[in-house]
Parts: C-alpha cells; sequence; structure tokens
C-alpha cells in the first residue's frame, strides 16, 4: 500500500474517499490486511502528511479508525471523544484537517453497543461526564419510536440513539462550521455518517445523510438534512 503524498491526495474525490474506506472496511472484515510496512511510512511522511478522510469516532477500544478501515501512518486524521460528539475544539481540529490539510471526506462513526450512549439513555452524572453526555440527550430525546424500557437494558432504544446521535453530529458539523459547510457545498469535501457495529467489525454509511456534491449526486442539497 502505497503512502500518500500531496499529488495522490489530491487525485482523491470525496466519493473515491468514501470508496477507499468502504474497501478498507472490507478488507478489515475479511480478515485481509494490505501490506504495510510501518517503519517505511514513517520514513515517507517525515516531512509532511496528506491524509485523505477525517474520522470522528468514539474513544472505544474496539473501534479504532485505522483499524477497521485498515488505514496507514498518514492517510486518516483521527479525531475521537466518548460518543463521537462535536464540540468547538472539534470542529477547529476538522476544519484544518479540511481547509488546511487537504482532506477529502468527514465521517461521523458511532458504533454499536457504545457505552457513552448507554451513560445518556440511562441520564448518568458523574464528573465531568455529565456534561459531555449532555451533548447525547438531544438524541435521546429525539427518539420517538421507543414508547418503554427507555433505558440501556433496551439495545433496540440504546442503537436507534446512536443513529439519531450520528446523525444529529453531521448536521451540527454542517451548521456549526462555515468553512466546513462552505467546503461541503462546493464539493471540494464530502460528509457522512456510519455506524461500526462492533460484534462484526462492518461499517454501514447511512444513504440519507451522505452529502457529496458531485455528478452522481443530482440531488445534492444541505436542505435535505433533517436532523
Ligand atoms: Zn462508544
Amino acid at each position: 500500500m502505497k503512502t500518500l503524498n500531496k499529488e495522490l491526495q489530491s487525485s482523491i474525490t470525496p466519493r473515491k474517499a468514501l470508496d477507499l474506506l468502504k474497501e478498507g472496511n472490507n478488507r478489515f472484515i475479511n480478515n485481509l490486511k494490505a501490506h504495510r510496512d510501518l517503519l517505511e511510512q514513517v520514513n515517507d511522511t517525515r516531512d509532511g502528511q496528506w491524509p485523505f478522510a477525517t474520522i470522528l469516532s468514539c474513544i472505544d477500544s474496539r473501534t479504532s479508525a485505522e483499524l477497521i478501515f485498515d488505514q496507514g501512518l498518514g492517510d486518516i486524521f483521527s479525531v475521537r471523544i466518548a460518543g463521537n460528539i462535536v464540540n468547538t475544539d472539534i470542529l477547529g481540529s476538522m476544519e484544518f484537517a479540511c481547509k488546511v490539510a487537504g482532506s477529502k471526506l468527514i465521517v461521523v462513526l458511532g458504533h454499536t453497543k457504545c457505552g457513552a450512549i448507554k451513560g445518556a439513555c440511562d441520564h448518568v452524572e458523574m464528573g465531568n461526564l455529565t456534561e459531555l453526555l449532555s451533548k447525547i440527550q438531544p438524541a435521546v430525546y429525539q427518539e420517538k419510536t421507543t414508547l418503554e424500557n427507555r433505558n440501556a437494558s433496551n439495545s433496540t432504544f440504546v442503537e436507534n440513539v446512536a443513529e439519531i446521535n450520528v446523525k444529529r453530529n453531521v448536521k451540527n458539523i454542517i451548521e456549526r462550521s462555515f468553512v466546513l459547510e462552505q467546503l461541503i457545498e462546493s464539493g471540494q469535501i464530502g460528509i457522512v455518517g456510519a455506524i461500526h457495529n462492533i460484534d462484526t467489525g462492518q461499517v454501514n454509511f447511512y444513504d440519507d445523510v451522505t452529502f457529496i456534491n458531485d455528478e452522481e449526486n443530482k440531488n445534492f442539497s444541505l436542505k435535505n438534512l433533517n436532523y
């Protein structure tokens, strides 16, 4: 697997970036890891980095973006925080990754059986965690299909909240970052939400929160974002 350089990065479109991640996850779940000499990649990246994607995922030890998408050094920016939530510092990191460092796709990646989502479902309060979980609470309230057992013991409820949380955070990024919104509108970058199933390793991308302004997407409009 070749280490990315400036030329390679600029040849990758947002849709190609999405395909590269899908292919990488496919390799991961089929145990067909691409051959990489990581030490050689240390040398290849010593003078700079040209990652093609920026992935916001959870701190969960089972969800390392580099591993589940089978990526090497210099391939992706990895932003990790419990419950894959968004705050100002994370938006700033993403603006750097896309506007300054040229990354082509933002992925908001949730996962099944997420402890942070479960904590929010149970309205857990503890130290600084209380404030973090409060950022997931809107997704808990937005889940309207579960009428009974609206708590962490109900896995259907938990997974519904995880999905809503991903989609809300795609919307959050677009609404709260003028820099990223402009890049998405102009087709320079794309944004997509996805969920990682920790039972299988498989990542499923949500079509209804895939915003890539290119020829393949005739109906592109950020107004289609209803979360
Ligand atoms: Zn988690």
